[in-house]
């Protein structure tokens, strides 16, 4: 089969298509025959070698991917042959033609959702939806700012606070990725590339300031995002390049909190809360992944490269 294998960490130019060997699943395990797998920002970061996580080399990139389950080992009662799953991690990597995953790591993929779509399931919507209802704790009467609403996460997250009847604010740099934010269901879009936007932030909340912020760059918009908060209002830091000071009397003054979280850290009853939740969701038409960009699994290093880049519409997927 092909994968793409990393045998130094550095940058995109070390992602090499490779022929391996077809794994074959040992016992608990399945082996997935991937249509699709999604690039998550967190993947250039294993690769470059700087994330918490480092793979031993040589290894495969990738945790989500969809598919339909190719084999079955002993004792996996939850899937078999035929059915098409999104996968939450695997063992071998999803940058492949095939990933071997333990039973627990695959998921139902409904039928109404493609493949290229499935790929983007599991890192952007287990966020979300950890953020949103784990984290946050988001009332149907609250309102909720999605600061970098236009990439995978963000714009998840837009479909799941629709879904829970939140007044949603979302961010994105671009016309299209404002389109698209709109689009998948925010009641008002701002422009956060441009100065000044915060205050319109404020001034649609009528001065109140927002409940919820889902931060996507805490290193540039932490201290400003604090001013936003309504009062017992409360920052989820998920995404973060570097650092930033803040001013902690403007979380004071507020009773509010800023908090983080990593989709790693999570329970085994948290993220079976998660899986619950979106599988419904798929199922129901509430939550739909915006493909942006299919590339072929041969072009791994330029989907590296394009995931850090502005201008985000939904999730880049490699098709295997
Ligand atoms: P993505 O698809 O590349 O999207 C990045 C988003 O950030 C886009 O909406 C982009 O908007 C926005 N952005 C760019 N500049 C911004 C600014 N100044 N202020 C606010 N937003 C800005 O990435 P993703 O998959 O959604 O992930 C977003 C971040 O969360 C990444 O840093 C990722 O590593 C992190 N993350 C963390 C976890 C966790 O477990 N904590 C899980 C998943 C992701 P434009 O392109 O329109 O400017």
């Amino acid at each position: 089969m092909k994968a793409i294998l990393v045998h130094a960490f550095g940058g995109p130019e070390v992602l090499k298509l490779e022929e391996v060997p077809t794994p074959k699943p040992g016992a608990g395990q399945v082996l997935v025959r991937i249509h699709a797998a999604g690039v998550n920002p967190y993947d250039t970061y294993m690769r470059a070698g700087t994330y918490a996580i480092k793979p031993s080399l040589p290894y495969t990139p990738g945790s989500d991917a969809a598919g339909v389950i190719e084999a079955i080992g002993e004792s996996v009662k939850k899937v078999k042959p035929g059915d098409r799953v999104y996968t939450a991690r695997t063992v071998t990597g999803a940058y492949a033609e095939y990933a071997l995953a333990l039973e627990g790591q695959v998921h139902e993929l409904p039928e109404k959702i493609s493949f290229g779509q499935g790929a983007g399931v599991w890192v952007p919507y287990g966020t979300a939806y950890h953020a949103l209802y784990h984290s946050a704790q988001a009332h149907a009467s609250e309102t909720v700012l999605v600061h970098g609403a236009s990439g995978g996460v963000g714009s998840a997250a837009v479909q799941i606070s629709r879904a829970m009847g939140l007044t949603i604010f979302g961010t994105a740099g671009t016309q299209k990725g404002i389109d698209l934010v709109k689009r998948e269901g925010a009641h008002q879009v701002f422009d956060h590339s441009k100065a000044g936007y915060q205050e319109e932030i404020m001034k649609a909340t009528g001065g109140r300031g927002v409940d919820i912020i889902l931060e996507m760059l805490a290193n540039v918009n932490l201290a400003a995002d604090l001013k936003l908060l309504a009062l017992n209002g409360r920052v989820i830091i998920i995404g973060n390049r570097g650092e930033i000071s803040i001013n902690p009397r403007d979380l004071m003054q507020r009773r509010a909190s800023a908090r983080g979280f990593t989709l790693w850290g999570i329970t085994p009853g948290e993220e079976a809360d998660i899986h619950a939740g979106l599988i419904a969701g798929l199922r129901n038409g509430t939550l739909c992944p915006v493909v942006a960009k299919e590339l072929p699994l041969a072009e791994a290093a330029r989907a590296h490269k394009e995931v850090l880049e502005p201008g985000a519409a939904g999730k880049i997927v490699l098709i295997a």
